[in-house]
C-alpha cells in the first residue's frame, strides 16, 4: 500500500495549491480527483471559462456599440458561436494542462477516481470508469472536494433547459430570451454574456437588490448600467416554479404585491448559490463531523473534528471564492510544516466580472452602520477621470470608507473598468494599515483608473479630491 505524508482531495484551485506547498514543504504528496481534468469547477466549469465568455462578448458588443465612435467601422458583424464555445474550451484545456505539468513538477502523485475514507488514515480512490480501487496510506488528509450548484427542491432542471452555470457555459446557440433566476454574481456575469450576444434577459432575485452581498452603493449602480445593455430585473419577486414544455420554459414568481409573475423564455438559468459538495467521501468513517448547511466543520486551523484532517474552500463556511480556497490550502500546508501562517479574512476581495467591473474588500458601509463604527467616505466617479474619458468608461466610481477618527481604510468599493485588478492596491493598502491619507500621498501614474482611487482617498481625507 502506497504511503503518503499528505493526501489531498479535490484537485480545485484549494486542492492543486494545497498540493503544490506541502510539496515544495518536503512532504510526500498525493492529490486525488475524480474527473479526468485537474483544476476543479474553477478552472473547468467556474471562474476560467466564464471569464473567456465574458472577454469574447464583450469584445463583439463593444464591436456594436462603440468602435463606431472610435472611427472603426465594421459591416456584416456576426457572431459564431461555434467558435466562441471553441475558444473557450481551448482556454480551459491550456488552464488544466498547465496544472497537471505543475503536479508533475512538484512530484506529487496523482490519483484518478472517487476518494472515500476507510478510516482516518487510509483512503480508498474508485477509478470513475470502473476497474479495481486502489487503497492508500496517509499522515494527513486535505479535504478540497469544493461546491456543485444549489438545487432548488420545486424546479427540476433538464439541464438543457433548465440550467445550471455549467451548462449555461456551453450554448451554442444565442438564447432568445433567458430567464435568470439570482441575482448574485453568477446570474449577472452569465446574463452579461447572452445580453451582449442580443438576448433579451430577465434575471428574477428574492431579494430587492443585486449582488445584495456586497456594498449596497454597487448593486444600485451595476442595475443601472446593465439596463442600459438591456438586462431587465425583476426585484423582490420569489420564484416559486419553472416547468419546460418543448423549447419554451416559464417561470413563475410571486411579486411584492403578491400577484403571479410569469416569464416564458427558452432557456432558464437557475442561479441561487452552491452547496458543499461531500458525496462519496464517507466522511463518517473517519469521524468528520458537519455543521449547517452540509458543510464540513472546522476549527480556526481549518482542521475537522477529526485530528489530522483538514479542509479548505467551498467545502467549509466562507465566501466560495477561488482565491480564498488557495489562501487557505497555502494556510493548511504551513500549518502542518509547524509554521504559524496567518488568513484575513476580511481582506479577501470579492469581484463579479461584468462590464463595468466590480469589487469590494473590507467593511462595506451598510456593515459599518451595523457596527455603529464612526466613518468617512470618499467617491471619486470615472466619468471625472482623464483615462476613462479616452475609453469612454464613464460609468462608476470607487469608494472609501475611512475610520473617523484614525483615517485608518476600512472598506473599499468600487464599479468600473478593470477595477478587478485596481481592488489589490486596496488590499496592499488595508493589508498595510493605511490611511486615507497615506494613499492619497502616493503617486499615481496618469492617467491611469488608478487614479480614481487616490482621489477617493483624496476626497475622504478632508474631501480634497482634486479633480471634481
Ligand atoms: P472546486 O474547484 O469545486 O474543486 C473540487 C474538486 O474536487 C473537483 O474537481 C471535484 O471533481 C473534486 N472532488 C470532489 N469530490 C471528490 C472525491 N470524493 N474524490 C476525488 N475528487 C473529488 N471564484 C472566483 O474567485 N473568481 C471567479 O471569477 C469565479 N467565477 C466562477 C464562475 C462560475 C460559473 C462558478 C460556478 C464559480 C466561480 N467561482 C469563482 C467560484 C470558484 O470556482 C470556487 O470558489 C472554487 O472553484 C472553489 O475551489 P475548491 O478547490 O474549494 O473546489
Ligand atoms: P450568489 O449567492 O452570488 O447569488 C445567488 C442569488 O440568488 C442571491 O442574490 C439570492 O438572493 C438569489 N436567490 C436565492 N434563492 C432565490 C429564489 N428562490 N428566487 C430568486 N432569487 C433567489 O450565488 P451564485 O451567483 O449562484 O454564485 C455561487 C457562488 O459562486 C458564489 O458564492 C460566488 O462567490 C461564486 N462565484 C464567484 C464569482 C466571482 O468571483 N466573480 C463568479 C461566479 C461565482
Amino acid at each position: 500500500m502506497n504511503q503518503y505524508d499528505v493526501t489531498v482531495i479535490g484537485s480545485g484551485p484549494g486542492g492543486y495549491v494545497a498540493a503544490i506547498r506541502c510539496a515544495q514543504l518536503g512532504f510526500k504528496t498525493a492529490l486525488i480527483e475524480k474527473y479526468p481534468n485537474l483544476g476543479g469547477t474553477c478552472l473547468n466549469v467556474g471562474c476560467i471559462p466564464s471569464k473567456a465568455l465574458l472577454d469574447s462578448t464583450e469584445h463583439f458588443h463593444n464591436a456594436h456599440t462603440t468602435f463606431k465612435e472610435h472611427g472603426i467601422e465594421l459591416s456584416d458583424l456576426r457572431i459564431n458561436m461555434n467558435q466562441l464555445i471553441d475558444r473557450k474550451n481551448g482556454v480551459v484545456k491550456a488552464n488544466t494542462d498547465g496544472i497537471q505539468f505543475l503536479m508533475k513538477k512538484n512530484k506529487i502523485e496523482v490519483l484518478r477516481g472517487v476518494g472515500s475514507f476507510i478510516d482516518k488514515n487510509h483512503i480508498s480512490i474508485a477509478p470513475t470508469e470502473g476497474g479495481e480501487a486502489q487503497q492508500i496510506e496517509t499522515k494527513y488528509t486535505i479535504i478540497a472536494t469544493g461546491s456543485k450548484p444549489t438545487v432548488l427542491p420545486f424546479i427540476a432542471q433538464d439541464k438543457e433547459r433548465i440550467i445550471t452555470s455549467t451548462e449555461a457555459l456551453n450554448i451554442r446557440e444565442v438564447p432568445k430570451h433567458l430567464v435568470v433566476i439570482g441575482g448574485g454574481v453568477i446570474g449577472l456575469e452569465m446574463a452579461s454574456v447572452y445580453a451582449r450576444l442580443g438576448a433579451k434577459v430577465s434575471v428574477v432575485e428574492y431579494t430587492d437588490a443585486i449582488i445584495p452581498t456586497m456594498d449596497g452603493a454597487l448593486g444600485k449602480e451595476l442595475k443601472r448600467v446593465l439596463g442600459k445593455i438591456g438586462i431587465q430585473f425583476f426585484l423582490s419577486h420569489k420564484v416559486t416554479g419553472a416547468t419546460r414544455a418543448g423549447d419554451v420554459v416559464t417561470v413563475t414568481s410571486t411579486n411584492p404585491k403578491g400577484e403571479e409573475v410569469k416569464f416564458e423564455g427558452d432557456y432558464c438559468l437557475v442561479a441561487v448559490g452552491r452547496s458543499p459538495y461531500t458525496q462519496g467521501l464517507n466522511l463518517e468513517a473517519a469521524g468528520v463531523q458537519f455543521e449547517e448547511r452540509g458543510r464540513i466543520k472546522v476549527d480556526e486551523h481549518l482542521q475537522t473534528t477529526t485530528p489530522g484532517i483538514y479542509a479548505i474552500g467551498d467545502v467549509i463556511r466562507g465566501a466560495m471564492l477561488a482565491h480564498k480556497a488557495e489562501e487557505e490550502g497555502v494556510y493548511v500546508a504551513e500549518t502542518l510544516a509547524g509554521q504559524k501562517p496567518h488568513i484575513n479574512y476580511l481582506l479577501i476581495p470579492g469581484v463579479v466580472y461584468t462590464w463595468p467591473e466590480v469589487a469590494g474588500v473590507g467593511y462595506t458601509e451598510e456593515q459599518l452602520k451595523e457596527m455603529g463604527k464612526a466613518y468617512k467616505t470618499g467617491s471619486f466617479p470615472f466619468r471625472a477621470s482623464g483615462r476613462a474619458r479616452a475609453s469612454m468608461d464613464l460609468d462608476g466610481f470607487v469608494k472609501v470608507l475611512a475610520d473617523k477618527e484614525t483615517d485608518e481604510i476600512l472598506g473599499v468599493h468600487m464599479i468600473g473598468p478593470r477595477i478587478a485588478d485596481l481592488i489589490a492596491e486596496a488590499v496592499t493598502a488595508m493589508e498595510f494599515r493605511a490611511s486615507a491619507e497615506d494613499v492619497a500621498r502616493m503617486s499615481h501614474a496618469h492617467p491611469t483608473y488608478a487614479e480614481a482611487m487616490k482621489e477617493a482617498c483624496l476626497a475622504a481625507t478632508e474631501n480634497r479630491a482634486l479633480h471634481m
